[in-house]
């Protein structure tokens, strides 16, 4: 089998323009804030698209850029703000943070009803006991983009490689409230290459160059691969070696080009979420 690729990019752009269109036909100019701590290039990057994406969308859309010696209580005191702030309706404060601030400390400090991220405890917590409010952007994507490629979960064995709180569990969490059969799989999983041949569907999140190799996917499997690491020749590639798992897989997602773009498109549909949710419209 040959897999079909699973085009993030178009699907992000349509979930995008569905969501533009939804706060335009509500009434509704949702406002996102963003914040970021320090000069780490890639998260200058990711907060540089994730204000550009909101703008386009018709969304109120800032940054609140800081230098990386602010500290914890300078964080904390201007979160509080936008907590009280109506105008806002989500707030995101971009990871990593500088070694001196508590990222848990910030996270549980944002109202869990503007946590567009869907980090806090109240919104993981939720999620884990099957009633999620505002989930996780990365693994939300990749729900779109299984429903996209119309995979049918129910009764699925699912398996998800990596169990961090941001990609991981909560993925893990979302396919089993879609009735996969999830296995949750880690550093310290035996035999990791048999549980993955078991997959009919498999999301690959451990941030590990290409580690998935083509003889670990079942035949008509859907791979999804979250990843992203760069090559030392300057290359980016998944967790999932592309060429070999697309000899197997029925569907494949590129590196970059697949979840990557999902992860700013429900970052939208969160923040319209949120900002619905705030005003009783949900
Ligand atoms: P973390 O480093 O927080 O977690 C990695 C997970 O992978 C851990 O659970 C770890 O296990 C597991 N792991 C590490 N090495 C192995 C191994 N050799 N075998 C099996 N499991 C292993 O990473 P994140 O979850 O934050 O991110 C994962 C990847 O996804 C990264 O490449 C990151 O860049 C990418 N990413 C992409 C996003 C996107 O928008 N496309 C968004 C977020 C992340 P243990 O718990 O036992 O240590």
């Amino acid at each position: 089998m040959t897999a079909a690729t699973l085009d993030g990019r178009a699907i992000a752009a349509r979930v995008r323009a569905r969501v533009a269109a939804e706060a335009r036909a509500a009434g509704l100019v949702p406002g996102l804030t963003v914040v970021v701590v320090g000069e780490d290039p890639a998260s200058q990057v990711y907060v540089r698209n994730k204000a550009k994406a909101a703008a386009a969308a018709g969304f109120r859309a800032a940054t609140i850029a800081l230098p990386a010696e602010t500290t914890e209580a300078a964080l904390l005191a201007i979160i509080a703000r936008l907590n009280a702030d109506e105008e806002v309706d989500g707030i995101l404060v971009q990871l990593p943070l500088p070694k001196h601030i508590r990222p848990e400390a910030v996270i549980e400090a944002i109202d869990p009803a503007k946590d567009v991220d869907g980090f806090h405890p109240v919104n993981a917590g939720r999620l884990a006991i099957g009633r999620p409010a505002l989930v996780p952007c990365t693994p939300k994507g990749v729900m779109t983009l299984l429903a996209e490629a119309g995979v049918t979960l129910t009764g699925a064995r699912a398996v998800v490689l990596g169990r961090s709180a941001i990609v991981g569990r909560p993925m893990a969490a979302l396919l089993t409230a879609a009735d996969a059969t999830v296995t949750l799989a880690h550093s310290r999983t035996r035999d990791l290459a048999a549980e993955c041949r078991r997959a009919e569907v498999l999301v690959a999140a451990v941030g590990r160059a290409e580690m998935v190799r083509g003889d670990w996917i079942a035949e008509g499997a859907t791979v999804i691969d979250v990843g992203i690491n760069r090559r030392p020749d300057g290359r980016l590639v998944g967790d999932v070696a592309f060429a070999e798992a697309a000899e197997r897989a029925a569907w494949i997602t590129p590196v970059p080009g697949g979840v990557g773009p999902m992860t700013i498109a429900s970052l939208l549909e969160n923040t319209l979420i949120a900002a619905k949710a705030r005003r009783g419209l949900a």
